[in-house]
Parts: C-alpha cells; structure tokens; sequence
C-alpha cells in the first residue's frame, strides 16, 4: 500500500493516517458529483461498516463527540440522572454526559487493563444511576459479560465508547455486534479515519431510527424536508469524509494486521527492560485492536524529562491520558481533588504513548526503542 501522504525517512510522527491513491481517487469522484452532502456515500459507508462489525445498525456521524452525544441523547439522559464511567479517557467520554446536564459518577480503573474496574460499579449504582458508559480504552475491551449482568440486575442502560477499539473482539465477536449503543470515531490518529467522523452501531431498530432522526436536525424520513419531529442537531457525516471511510473500511482488515505487527515488534524490543511496564496483553476472551502503543513508566523515572530527551532525538510522545476529573473545569463543577480516583491517577502520571501507526518501519520502531532505552538509563 503505497502512502500518498508521506513520510520523510529521517522524521518520526505520532500517528499519521495511512492514505492512498483510492482516497484521493474517492474524494475527488465526491467533489466532482457536486453532491458533498446527504448522499450514497453516506449511506454506503454506514452499510459497509455495519457489515464489517456485525452490527444491525450504523449510524455515520461528523466525530466520535457527537456520536456519544447522540447516544447520551437517544438514551433520554438528562438532569439529575447519573452515568457510571471511568476516569480514564479521552474527555469527550465524560463530557458527552454533561452536555446533557447529567452528571459523570466515576469509578476507578483495574490497574492491569486501565479500563473501568467492573468490581467497583455497583457500590456505586444509586437510584439515579440511568446508564454505564464504558470506555474499551487502548483498544482493549471491559470485562462484558460482568456489565451486562450489573446493567440487566439495575436495568440500566449502555453506552459503549468503542473510539479506540474498532476491531477489538469480546469472546470473539467484535465490538459493536453485541447490540448495545457503540461509538466508533474516525479521528485521523485512529486505526482508519474519514478525517473528522464517527459512526453509532446498534441492533435496536427503534433506536437507530431516533439516531438517524437525531443526527439530521430532527427529521422524520416520511415526512417534509422541514418538518422537524424532534430536537435534532447537525451531526451528519459529509460525503468526502464518507467517501474516505469507504476506501479505508476496504483496507482495515490490512491496516489492523499491521498495527498488530508494529505493535508486537514494539514489545519485542521493550519486554525485558527496566523501568517500564508494557500493557495487558490478550486473554482467551480478549482481543486488543491496537491504537497506540502506551507504556508505563516506573515510579522512579522522570517522565518529563524523557519525553524532553526524546524530543531531542526527534522522537515526538505524549503523556496520554491525564485524569479527567482533575481536568480543570472538572475540578470546579464537582470539586474533585487529587487521591479521589488513585489507580487512575496513578497510571496518568506513568502513562506515555510513543510514535505508532499503520506501516511504521521496523527500522524505526528499532530507532525508538534504541533513543527510550537510553533515555531511561540517565
Ligand atoms: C478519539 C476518542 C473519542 C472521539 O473523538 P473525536 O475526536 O470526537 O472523533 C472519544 N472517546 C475516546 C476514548 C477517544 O479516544
């Protein structure tokens, strides 16, 4: 697969998209129809992708964000009510609860997967407990059949945050397949990207038709063009955007072996050193779809002044993730402090994502690994 957006040799990135002559073909097709709204491409990717996942339902959307407000929204989340989900995250995973005037209950993190600790949910289930929004974070998919059982004993809803995890397999099925409301995105530092966009997989037709409703400014398909049934948004998927995912949906099955590879090389330069942990690997029921690659950093080191080391080397990382309650403004609405969530917490200062995407060299992942190494023994 030969990458129309390349990369010099000598220049190492986080996480570049891996882009083709298919892309460009597709988008410019798109620009030259004139139709770069509500149209087949749309509809197709939605489809393709809703094969490829094995769910019923898919809804293409303009991000992941607005996906999960979507979802926050079709479940009638709003005021007063409560959603368990995890500290650990990318913030639009929270945030989506409070565009809704609900409020984030978190729960701290299992300090082997880095996902939600499905031990410690239901102490934290009230009567306004509505829904649990999980988090597969690093690709790497929450214990399933223990949240369904909380969710079916509480009758509560879910909400699948799957933005890391496209292809990640839960005994294996995808997920997504399982039914519940997923989000996907398509970011272009994700395993395939449509530039900005996400897409919403569920099994449930009235679900999916509220969704569809939703994300197109309230529209009831049977009706006029401004006949408006429900407080809806612009949410929508263009058509350049769709006509990526299409291309890229074809080569995902490639793009995700390769990821594995890159990553597997990875561990095979870094599992015998010190001074670093690498993350959980696959069990019988488990299966990672690789987004970044992330290690953990032992108490000792500095993490500042390797990433500064590593910079030198022009070798770009990021502390990926910080804490969401202790983001700012989470801070000031529900005054959370530090040592409210301490695995968490624990694990963000540790935390460090290093360059990794489809097609990285071996070469370079060696150079890495080589200029960490070295950057960990001074
Ligand atoms: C990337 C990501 C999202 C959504 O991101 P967008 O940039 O809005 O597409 C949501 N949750 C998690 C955990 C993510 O990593």
């Amino acid at each position: 697969m030969k990458r129309i957006n390349k990369i010099p040799k000598n220049k190492i990135l986080l996480g570049p998209p891996l882009l083709t002559k298919d892309e460009e073909k597709a988008v410019i097709k798109v620009l030259c129809s004139g139709q770069l709204s509500l149209g087949p491409m749309t509809e197709k990717f939605e489809k393709n992708s809703a094969r490829w996942i094995g769910s019923k339902y898919a809804v293409a959307t303009s991000s992941g964000t607005t996906a999960l407000h979507l979802c926050v929204r079709a479940l009638g989340i709003g005021p007063g009510d409560e959603v368990i989900t995890t500290p650990f995250s990318f913030i639009a995973s929270a945030n989506c609860i409070l565009y809704e005037k609900a409020k984030p209950v978190f729960v701290d993190i299992d300090p082997q997967t880095l996902n939600i600790d499905v031990n410690k949910i239901e102490e934290k289930i009230t009567k306004k407990t509505k829904a649990i929004l999980l988090v597969h974070i690093f690709g790497y998919p929450v214990e399933l059949d223990k949240i369904y059982a909380l969710a079916k004993k509480y009758n509560l809803a879910l909400i699948e945050d799957a933005a890391e995890a496209l292809g990640a397999t839960y005994r294996g099925k995808k997920l997504g397949s399982w039914g519940n409301l997923t989000v996907f995105a398509f970011y272009p530092n994700k395993q395939m990207t449509t530039a900005e966009g996400g897409m919403i997989t569920t099994n449930n037709k009235k679900q999916y038709q509220l969704l569809k409703s939703l994300v197109n400014q309230g529209r009831d398909e049977s009706e006029e063009w401004l006949h408006h049934k429900y407080l809806g948004y612009n949410y929508r998927m263009n058509e350049l955007s769709a006509a990526l995912g299409i291309e890229q949906l074809k080569k995902l099955n490639l793009f995700l072996k390769n990821r594995q590879q890159v990553a597997f090389l990875y561990n095979q330069y870094l599992k015998d050193i010190s001074y670093i942990k690498l993350l959980h690997p696959d069990d019988k029921i488990r299966t990672r779809s690789w987004f970044l690659y992330v290690v953990q950093l032992e108490k000792k080191i500095n993490r500042e002044l390797v990433m500064k080391k590593l910079k030198a080397g022009g070798i770009p990382t990021r502390a990926y993730l910080p804490s969401i309650h202790l983001q700012p403004f989470y801070q000031r609405m529900f005054a959370f402090k530090k040592r409210d969530f301490p695995v968490c917490e624990e694990i963000s200062s540790r935390t460090l994502a290093l360059p990794f995407y489809t097609g990285m060299a071996r070469e370079k992942v060696k150079f890495v690994c080589k200029n960490l190494v070295q950057a960990l023994k001074s």
